[in-house]
């Protein structure tokens, strides 16, 4: 099909006998079989079938094609969560003893993995900055396995060039994995830019309205055998339910990713104006350290925005606690308009120093700009801000 749009609204799983306009929901967690024979070819995969919701389901596998046709992936994987796509991703291609290379900059539930999880059998991770593209390239041991980036990152906004980094990890026949939660595959298509593998939360954008946990892997024929083989009999399985609400909201993401992208410029530039508050960060604004490889890769600067309060942990609490409309909640990515200060809740267990290392400043918001009216998201900031 031509455009994402196109796709993301009319790709759509086999319609019953009923002749639906929308997707049944399949609220099944098993399938009938014809016969014996067929129950036992089906089990030898050697007959395609969906035998249990723990594999399969029409509601989740119109889900993932969705997502695969639009980044150009061979295949994909959903799961229950953002997490559940990232942990899985690794359970199916880490074995004891192997090394993965990851941007220091990671969601804090992934450095969790990294630092506390994987070690518990033999995995290790070498953090590289993430402007150290030579960094990179000489973590990458013999026992490497896979190159993991988040760009742009959360919370800091980094951006990595993904092309110059896929050209690294392809001489050394590493893979190189992405979590592109923050820019969806409307803004950014990793697979496209040379990358193996492109990870979603969906809970983010793609679910876009804060209702549903979920997640998906999108990679090659060969990496998805892998991931299914460990995902069969580990159970990271979306439900049938969240995977059609998930599908329902792809239809909506195009045009909601382009509602994100212009509030947040535009909220950017007039923050950037104010001159009360530093460090205005946005992809797609000049100011950014990357702009230009943002510029490349993203089609928009995405929904998200830091800045730094100018009064430390007091100020960005200070303002936190100003806000009328705006939500604080910990979710990212939805309608409504979010604000959180890293620095005295996900990072709080980071002393200054360690904060700073990931680009965390004490007085750091990151804003989560949705799709209320722009003049009204405008008039609460600078409310707040002004106190
Ligand atoms: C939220 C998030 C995740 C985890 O996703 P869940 O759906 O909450 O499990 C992973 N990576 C990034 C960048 C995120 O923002």
């Amino acid at each position: 099909m031509s455009s994402d749009s196109t796709t993301l609204i009319r790709l759509q799983t086999e319609r019953s006998g009923n002749k639906e306009h929308g997707a049944p929901i399949y609220l099944t967690s098993s399938y009938v079989f014809e016969d014996a024979e067929d129950m036992r070819l089906q089990f030898e995969e050697e007959r395609e079938g969906h035998i249990y919701s723990r594999y399969a389901n029409p509601n989740v596998q119109e889900f993932i094609d969705k997502l695969a046709t639009v980044e150009g992936a061979e295949n994909g994987w959903a799961t229950a969560s953002g997490m559940a796509a990232v942990f899985t991703f690794f359970g199916a291609i880490l074995s004891s003893g192997d090394h993965v290379v990851a941007c220091r900059s990671v969601f804090g539930s992934t450095h969790r993995l990294f630092t506390e999880i994987l070690p518990k059998w033999g995995i290790s991770t070498t953090y590289v900055d993430f402007d150290d593209l030579a960094g990179f390239e000489s973590a990458i041991l013999p026992e490497t396995k896979v190159v993991y980036i988040e760009t742009p990152s959360n919370p800091g906004l980094d951006i990595i060039d993904i092309e110059a980094l896929a050209r690294i990890t392809r001489e050394k026949e590493v893979l190189l994995a992405v979590d592109n939660c923050f820019a969806t595959p409307i803004l950014q298509k990793p697979l496209q830019l040379g990358a193996d593998v492109s990870i979603h939360s969906a809970t983010k954008y793609i679910d876009g309205q804060g209702r549903t946990l979920g997640g998906v892997i999108l990679s090659s024929r060969e990496v998805i055998d892998r991931v299914r083989a460990f995902a069969r009999h580990t159970g990271p399985a979306l439900s049938p339910m969240n995977a059609w609400i998930l599908s329902k909201s792809l239809e909506t993401l195009d045009v909601r990713m382009e509602r994100h992208c212009y509030n947040a410029l535009e909220i950017s530039k007039r923050l950037e104006q104010l001159g009360t508050v530093k460090n205005v960060k946005y992809p797609h604004m000049e100011s950014h350290p990357q702009y230009a490889i943002a510029k490349k890769q993203m089609k928009l600067g995405g929904g998200l925005i830091t800045f730094e309060h100018k009064d430390g942990i007091e100020g960005g609490k200070r303002f936190l606690d100003g806000l009328k409309m705006f939500s604080l909640t910990a979710n990212l990515g939805d309608t409504r308009s979010i604000a959180t200060h890293p620095a005295s809740t996900t990072h709080s267990k980071l002393s200054p120093e360690e904060r700073a290392q990931v680009g965390i400043g004490e007085g750091m918001v990151r804003l989560s700009i949705g799709l209320e009216g722009l003049e009204d998201i405008w008039s609460d900031l600078e409310q707040a801000l002004s106190r």
